[in-house]
């Protein structure tokens, strides 16, 4: 997967690079973009978009909790394998205190 430090979009239009804009809304996993050809003066296309946070993919270590963007699938699968990896190991532990005690 390709590394982007800033989103690039290129104009539907004349494939020129498009300047973005964002504005900031009361939703922390949602941005408004407002787009612009630099071709300005022979295309002078503009448009609006949205970029939401629609997945995670990696759980912050700083959770906040007024933050709720839903867990990826990929996510919720690797979650499930380590319950049930620790569950494996809880009862390995516990095999070997039983035949311990034997
Ligand atoms: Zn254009």
């Amino acid at each position: 997967m390709q590394e982007v430090s800033r989103l690039r979009f290129d104009c539907p239009h004349c494939g020129s690079y498009m300047k973005v804009r964002t504005s900031k809304t009361h939703l922390p996993e949602y941005r408004e973009l407002y787009l612009h050809c630099t071709n300005e003066f022979k295309c002078g296309y503009r448009c609006k978009g949205r970029v939401t946070l629609s997945e995670t993919l990696a759980p912050s270590y700083r959770p906040n909790p007024s933050v709720n963007i839903k867990m990826s699938p990929w996510v919720m699968r690797k979650m499930h394998q380590e319950i049930l990896e620790s569950e494996g190991q809880i009862r390995l532990i516990l095999d070997a205190r039983k035949e311990a005690k034997k």
